[in-house]
């Protein structure tokens, strides 16, 4: 049988034992097309059933949250860990609170964290977690209570050498505080290391908060220096407005940018002259409010119900708000609008067609699994300062942070020449992740 057609068999196999799980599907699909040149290249990754292992999670736990809502009902959602792969290191990623979460969206996002943290090149495997849990419009005490729920039965999955949680959509700081406060009750032992996103002042990290939005901008500055240009006076129209977003725009208004919209679920807001940084922290941050809270207290900013953030003017698009959020027909949008550069700063918001339009329309692309890798980067150092019962200044970890995403970009862009497909950073993320964890399963024996 010839190398394309083994490919074919394996992945026809790998969708059809995981059947009904689109989100997934799409991250396999996305992954086997990179995978296709590296079996070409070197077959013997195509031996031991190397490549059915790695698609195939080393655990996956599905478990019931009860809790009490303020008006004393009973409450009861789903809560998942996928445990895909720890050849590298402990499971790292994140937990996602948010009503779409399901087992799809679970396994596409630890699959994609596999690849992700490998390329970091820090010693950190690959999982992800999270409940159908809607945090919008609950109470402190609510979120509290279920948080505590849910650590009631993740506890005896994670810790600093098993497992390390952190946040995702609808997981930051509070809810941080409250999943470890849990955890140290229940093993009754103060293991700063078992989860990271925690608050400055009882284990966390500098730059943790605004790594992956900041990440992000560095990887965007780096595809922009391979071609000779840099951010200064480029215009920016960012997805979303929760962690990474805002982060990405700091970011990118220090260097000389300037963001010209960004967005919610209800609309987006459009701010030519640039954003607020201090005015939208307060509503997001502080009052858990919307993006039209923003544009009714800032001045030169419009808030728009209909549309879309891509409808405005820009040279650079990062969708920083959910994964599939831009199709083939938005992504089309873009490429009208002479869009150059695009880096996602969400996980997986591009579908497989929109990312044939980027490729068409000449975009440089920058892929979620190392465009955003800084945020889980950064937890690796949080946990590198935990185990030393260290803590380091602000300049010193974002001089970290900035090393990792060059490196990160560097392994994209060598890989990619490697293979002939010079700047598909795809490929190149692809392929720089699959080796690392190939090769260590390789080296650990049929696992
Ligand atoms: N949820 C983030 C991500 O998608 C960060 C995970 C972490 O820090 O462990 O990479």
């Amino acid at each position: 049988m010839n190398t394309d057609s083994k490919i074919a068999e394996i992945y026809d196999n790998i969708v059809a034992r995981n059947a009904g799980e689109p989100e997934f599907h799409q991250a396999i699909d996305e992954l086997f097309d990179s995978l296709k040149l590296v079996l070409r290249k070197d077959p013997h990754y195509g031996e031991n059933k190397l490549i059915e292992r790695l698609f195939e999670p080393e655990r996956q736990i599905i478990f019931r949250v009860p809790w009490t809502d303020d008006n004393n009902e009973v409450r009861v959602n789903r809560g998942f860990r996928v445990q895909f792969n720890s050849v590298l290191g402990p499971y790292k990623g994140g937990i996602r609170f948010h009503p779409s979460v399901n087992l799809s969206i679970v396994k596409f996002l630890a699959l994609e964290q596999v690849f992700k943290n490998s390329l970091t090149g820090l010693p950190i495997g690959g999982g992800k977690g999270g409940a159908d849990f809607d945090p919008k419009g609950k109470s402190n005490m609510e979120i509290m209570r279920f948080c505590q729920s849910f650590m009631m039965e993740l506890h005896r999955h994670i810790g600093e050498y098993r497992d390390v949680p952190a946040g995702d959509i609808g997981v930051g700081a509070r809810e941080i505080g409250y999943l470890f406060g849990q955890y140290r009750r229940l093993n009754h032992r103060h293991e700063s290391g078992v989860i990271t996103g925690k608050a400055l002042n009882w284990g966390g990290a500098q730059v943790r908060t605004e790594a992956t939005g900041y990440g992000v901008v560095y990887f965007t500055e780096q595809m922009m220096k391979a071609q000779g240009e840099s951010l200064d006076g480029a215009r920016i129209a960012i997805s979303g407005s929760g962690n990474v977003a805002i982060y990405a725009m700091e970011k990118a208004q220090e260097l000389g940018a300037t963001v010209v919209g960004f967005s919610d679920s209800s609309g987006y807001v459009s701010c030519p002259d640039g954003v607020d940084l201090e005015l939208l922290k307060d509503v997001k941050e502080v009052r858990r409010g919307r993006v039209s809270d923003y544009a009714k207290d800032a001045t030169g900013a419009t808030f728009h119900e209909d549309g879309l953030i891509w409808d405005l003017d820009y040279d650079i698009a990062m969708p920083c708000a959910t994964q599939n959020e831009i199709d083939a027909d938005v992504a089309q949008l873009i490429a009208d609008k002479g869009v150059r550069y695009l880096a996602e700063g969400a996980n997986m918001p591009s579908t497989l067609e929109a990312i044939d339009v980027y490729r068409d329309a000449g975009i440089i692309f920058g892929p979620a699994k190392a465009a955003n890798a800084g945020g889980v980067a950064t937890s690796a150092l949080e946990m590198q300062q935990n185990a030393s019962r260290d803590s380091w200044s602000f300049e010193y970890t974002e001089k970290r942070l900035q090393g990792i995403m060059t490196s990160i970009f560097k392994r994209c862009e060598d890989a990619a020449a490697e293979y002939g497909v010079e700047k598909d950073y795809l490929t190149g993320a692809n392929i720089a992740g699959f080796k690392k964890v190939a090769d260590a399963m390789c080296a650990q024996g049929v696992i």
